[in-house]
């Protein structure tokens, strides 16, 4: 069997109505049963409790796509890693582009990213660049925000991390395409050296990295493939729950 490949649904802010997140989480139930594919889904936080409750003791798991820097206390809206540790969330999303679009800034990001290591979900942190430039600038861009976020992040935090790779040009409706397979590689092999000259390199290499940006069932086994990555972060095409399945069956198969 196949390497374990991890796949990440980011639902954002889909759908409108509890009773079809509710749908499209049965959907999903019934086909993330493989051993050698880890899905997780992440809805808005304010359908995640709902949804908890009604997929415990399936195969796939709970995610968030945000939590704030503070535990507790005076921050109108926001929502706090231990409040969604103590729902049994497996991963937390932070620093996607969209937020960061919101004003979130790197220092934002490695306060949220400090505090949520503490708890035992994993924490995915999202990284990439606005631009893609032919000399190679945006390299130097992703090694900031990585140094920028990480660097003073415990060693020991570091196995609750992983990395997921989504250049901006690439994310959403607006993207103008997806990311190549053979430059995804080698922004992987790049964003690799840079933990290995931060962590050394045993503790690098055991962070998955990710890669998103407009995935569908037609290119995700080229990623999976060829791509280096560990798996997926999928947003568009996981709202879609025949896409999404498609490319839960690819991860299974490639
Ligand atoms: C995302 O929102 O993380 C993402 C990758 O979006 P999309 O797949 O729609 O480009």
């Amino acid at each position: 069997m196949s390497k374990r490949k991890l796949l990440i649904a980011n639902w954002k802010m889909n759908p409108k109505l509890a009773s079809d997140a509710v749908r499209r989480c049965a959907r999903i139930r019934v086909v993330a049963k493989f051993g050698n594919v880890q899905v997780v889904v992440c809805p808005p936080a304010v359908f995640l409790s709902m949804l908890i409750q009604k997929t415990n003791g399936t195969k796939f798991s709970l995610g968030a796509q945000d939590a704030f820097w503070e535990s507790e206390g005076p921050y109108n809206g926001e929502i706090s890693p231990a409040q969604l540790a103590s729902l049994d969330v497996s991963h937390v999303i932070l620093g996607h582009s969209e937020r960061r679009a919101l004003g979130e800034t790197d220092e934002d990001v490695r306060k949220k990213l400090t505090l949520a290591l503490e708890y035992p979900f994993r924490t995915v942190l999202c990284i990439g660049e606005r631009e893609r430039d032919s000399e190679g600038a945006y390299l130097s861009f992703l090694e900031n925000q990585i140094r920028a976020v990480l660097a003073r992040v415990s060693r020991s935090k570091v196995k609750r991390l992983i990395i997921a790779y989504e250049p901006i040009w690439a994310v959403g409706a607006r993207a103008k395409k997806a990311d190549t397979p053979e430059n995804l590689l080698e922004v992987v092999i790049f964003i690799r050296k840079v933990l290995s000259d931060m962590l050394g390199k045993q503790l690098a290499f055991s962070v998955p990295i990710l890669y998103g940006g407009s995935v569908t069932a037609a290119n995700a086994e080229a990623f999976l493939k060829n791509g280096g990555v560990e798996g997926l972060l999928v947003g568009r095409s996981s709202i879609d729950p025949k896409e999404f399945i498609s490319i839960i069956k690819t991860a299974h198969r490639v």
